[in-house]
């Protein structure tokens, strides 16, 4: 039985694993470089290592230093969380030669889905849909392009090691093919160390739609539903529904089996992600596997009801699942948003710095993973997310107003932040129709764009009238203090106090 887990992270997802752990009474051990000395994941875990400078090369994504870590808090497992290591065949084996246990799939299932061409290449055996297109890296230019007027412009040149949208060409001219293949090949070598790029069929209007997969090492298989992911801002997502407005329950559940066969290829076991391009017409295509945890994992385990970490822990110990798949089923709708340091009015710069306040939000059906604090100082080392805000309700409508209203009450001061972009989106018809794919956000620029979204507005109108009627209110309630004695100290006590906190 697992008694100690190293989160192999930071931020918010850091703590989100520790919380898991904490409810189940495993100790939680943090690594820190030198820019996250204040970071909560560090005050959150029961024990912290400090593993390094800053960049994350010398840090977080160092192995030797991690394990280090891990030998010498007594961590029985490690936790990768997303990005960084999680994603790494040989961290996996490592862990595995070290005799610490990887909370996530093993090393060939994460080789075998990291490259994409060789994840094609299962897929196809599988009997899954992919993207129609090349099965062989590109080498020879000319038959890349001969290749290229078979399948028929436009097409998606992608790096086989891609991730993060890099890497990734659309092209849909002949005239571009060559540059395209060549700017596709050294970006993917800068990002990846290889250049090996392929070739896929581009497809109109998409969405992106995924698919939560866990497995055990027993070989059981189950999916957990779908997330659609289609509102995205250059490849990358920016928020994340489910279900998706766009499925029926029999494709639903085409795909889910489709996503299962995906696992199964290739032995997996762990939380897992099949990612598929859907068209108009709901012609669905395999896109990669995520072979971890992703960040929009909270909106999946609000509807479905399971803890996945729990799960992840549960399933790297050994255990044989519990979770049956004809016994899941989404309750509700939830939506993700991406908070980001980064400033929308400025092409999205990121905004690092110190904030100087930050108030977040409540209530009913709202979930809030994030890492930051008042005073605490954005390193400009990492990714600019700073938290996830998850909302659920009973119905579509009613989570997008939840969100609306939760959006309106998260107030961050010192940094700029997506959030006004983020709540604009809300507001959009087309959102809230569910009408939208993955070009929602070029298509919808301008408005997204408007300074003053009527929104926040309004709340910003009716907070200023609300100020001016309390502070009428304490000033008559004062008079009245005054003239009539009978109002007791106490009360006159608070008024006072609260008109100071105002
Ligand atoms: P990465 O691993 O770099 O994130 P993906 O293969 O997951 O790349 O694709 C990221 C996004 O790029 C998709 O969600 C989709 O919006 C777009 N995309 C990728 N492949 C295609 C394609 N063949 N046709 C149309 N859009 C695509």
């Amino acid at each position: 039985m697992i008694k100690k887990v190293l989160v192999a992270n930071r931020g918010e997802i850091a703590i989100r694993v520790m919380r898991s752990c904490r409810e189940m009474e495993i100790k939680s051990v943090a690594v820190f470089s030198e820019a996250d000395r204040a970071s909560m994941h560090v005050r959150y875990a029961d024990e912290a290592y400090f593993i390094g400078p800053a960049p994350s090369i010398d840090s977080y994504l160092n192995m030797d230093k991690i394990i280090d870590a891990a030998k010498k808090s007594g961590a029985d497992a490690i936790h990768p969380g997303y990005g960084f290591l999680s994603e790494n065949a040989a961290f996996s084996q490592r862990c595995d030669d070290e005799g610490i246990i990887f909370i996530g799939p093993s090393p060939s299932a994460i080789s075998n889905m990291g490259d994409k061409i060789t994840a094609r290449k299962h897929m196809m055996a599988a009997g899954v849909p992919v993207v129609p297109g090349t099965v062989e890296p590109l080498t020879d230019e000319v038959a890349a392009l001969e290749k290229i007027r078979e399948i028929g412009l436009p097409v998606m040149i992608k790096a086989s090691a891609g991730g993060g949208g890099k890497g990734m060409r659309l092209v849909k001219d002949e005239k571009e093919i060559l540059n395209s293949i060549r700017g596709a090949r050294s970006e993917a070598k800068a990002a990846f160390g290889n250049d090996a790029v392929y070739i896929e069929k581009y497809i109109e209007s998409p969405h992106h739609i995924e698919f939560q997969v866990l497995g055990d090492k027993h070989g059981n298989v189950i999916h957990l539903f779908e997330r659609e992911c289609s509102v995205q801002r250059r490849h990358q997502k920016v928020i994340e529904e489910t279900p998706s407005p766009l499925m029926n329950p029999g494709i639903r559940e085409e795909m889910g089996r489709h996503a299962v066969a995906a696992a199964k290829a290739v032995n997996y076991y762990g939380a897992g992600t099949i990612e598929f391009i859907v068209d108009d017409n709901l012609n669905y295509y395999f896109l990669e596997m995520n072979t971890r945890l992703q960040v929009e994992h909270p909106i999946t385990e609000r509807v479905v009801g399971v803890d996945l970490v729990k799960e992840q822990i549960k399933i790297a110990q050994g255990e044989r699942m519990t979770l049956k798949q004809e016994e899941l089923e989404q309750y509700g709708h939830a939506i993700e948003c991406r908070i980001y340091a980064e400033d929308p009015e400025n092409n999205f710069m990121p905004s690092p710095g110190k904030i100087t306040h930050i108030t977040e939000p409540l209530g009913l059906g709202v979930r809030h993973d994030g890492y930051v604090y008042t005073g605490f100082e954005i390193p400009i080392y990492y990714d600019p997310m700073i938290s996830k805000l998850i909302v659920w309700a009973r119905t579509r409508s009613e989570a997008i107003a939840r969100m609306k209203r939760a959006l309106n009450a998260y107030k961050i001061t010192g940094i700029k932040t997506s959030i006004p972009f983020l709540a604009r989106i809300m507001e959009n018809e087309d959102f809230i129709k569910g009408n939208y794919n993955t070009h929602f956000i070029e298509k919808n620029f301008d408005m997204l764009m408007a300074k003053e979204p009527c929104g926040r507005r309004c709340q910003d109108i009716a907070l200023i009238t609300a100020f001016i009627r309390y502070t009428d209110r304490v000033t008559e309630a004062k008079s009245n203090t005054e003239k009539h004695s009978e109002v007791s100290n106490w009360k006159a006590f608070g008024r006072k106090n609260a008109m100071a906190r105002f």
